[in-house]
């Protein structure tokens, strides 16, 4: 352990402080900071935001290896990822440092907050405040918020980059070769790996299985009027829509009802490949590969004649980019395409971030009920 040359004081000089830890990484250099200043540190590991749970014990296990090494107590809070989500909704495709951000501290801090009170002591800080990704402000705004809530706690509001503590924290990685993750911590902060795909799917595909079937209707109703009453679609002659799988947003009223002024083709596959056949009626529908509905009619040679696709996908980012079900089908059909093209989701999967790459092709638009009703 080194010898900081600055010496740490507590608010109200106290010897025992709750240290929320978001990982091992961003707590080496202020423990031992605290550590030489006489202040001993009780770890509280509450991170509910981290996906999926094997990472979530990765970081845990870490911090753990660290407390156990310097012979301090960590208390294992609650991990409810559900309750997490429910807290950040609506909030997906917020940026990091944004407000998705500013809640995820505070249901932290808050929790930390409440064990402070209810176990004797009187200072909390977060270790999350080491990091420079994260906003400070924020940081500091959350903490204050949850020690508001209770009597006699205080945030304590030390900048834990200056000092020389963001070259120890370098160097106290090394020393203990933690695990440095490569992201925040949630589903939403995975969009910029290249590798995070399946990942990606995986908890998307969660969150729409958690969803009724009435709310699944309502996001669907709300996306049907929008488009239904939309320039883009009165102005159409041939759309290209979808029959949707169980998780995906339900279209079939706008097939039905459209196809009574409009050519409405629907998807069928062939191959590795899409082909647009025309859909006439219900009873022309037979089922296909993967169990889904398809026209049974002649295909549509010229893929260049459809003026609007409306397009499903796994999840969809604010730039436009789309992340598919991971077959390709519609990267290969959409670049014969001239259509407009609209991805359709539901709240849940219109997210800050997809991998994506140089050859894919953004939507013209992206519609979910959220967009709608901002
Ligand atoms: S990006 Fe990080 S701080 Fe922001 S919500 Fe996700 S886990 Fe929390």
């Amino acid at each position: 352990m080194k010898k900081r040359e600055e010496k740490l004081v507590a608010p109200g000089g106290v010897e025992k402080v709750l240290l929320h830890t978001c990982c091992a990484p961003c707590s080496g250099a202020i423990i031992e900071a605290m550590l030489n200043s006489g202040i001993e540190p009780v770890i509280y590991y509450c991170n509910p935001n981290i996906y999926p749970l094997e990472e979530y014990e990765i970081r845990k296990n870490e911090c753990s290896r660290y407390a156990r090494k310097l012979g301090l107590k960590i208390v294992d809070a609650d991990n409810d990822h559900s309750a997490w989500l429910e807290c950040v909704k609506g909030l997906e495709a917020e940026p990091e440092r944004g407000a998705r951000c500013l809640k995820c501290f505070k249901l932290r801090l808050t929790a930390c907050a409440k064990y402070a009170a209810e176990n004797g002591f009187t200072v909390i800080t977060s270790t999350l405040d080491s990091s420079r990704w994260k906003s400070h402000e924020q940081i500091v705004e959350a903490g204050n918020y949850a020690a508001s809530l209770y009597e006699n706690i205080t945030y304590w509001d030390y900048n834990w980059r200056k000092g020389g503590l963001t070259a120890r924290r370098a160097e106290i990685i090394k020393e203990n070769d933690f695990y440095n993750q490569r992201y925040c911590g949630c589903e939403f902060s995975i969009g910029h790996l290249k590798d995070s795909k399946p990942l990606i799917r995986k908890a998307v595909k969660e969150r729409v299985a958690a969803m009724s079937e009435t709310d699944k209707q309502t996001e669907a109703d709300v996306l049907f009027s929008y488009l239904e009453n939309s320039e883009l679609v009165r102005n159409s002659k041939k759309i290209l829509l979808y029959h949707p799988m169980a998780d995906e947003i339900d279209v079939m009223k706008a097939v039905r009802k459209w196809a009574e002024t409009k050519e409405i083709y629907l998807p069928a596959i062939e191959g590795d490949d899409i082909v647009i056949r025309q859909y006439k009626s219900e009873q022309d529908l037979k089922i296909g590969k993967y169990g889904i509905l398809e026209p049974v009619g002649a295909v549509l040679d010229n893929p260049e004649e459809i003026d609007l696709v409306i397009v499903p996908g796994r999840a969809f980012d604010i730039r436009g980019y789309r992340l598919g079900r991971g077959k390709g089908y519609y990267d290969r059909l959409l670049p014969k395409m001239r259509a407009i093209k609209i991805g359709v989701c539901f709240d849940c999967q219109y997210i800050f971030r997809v991998p994506a790459e140089e050859h894919d092709i953004p939507m013209d638009y992206v519609v979910c009920r959220k967009l709608i009703e901002k």
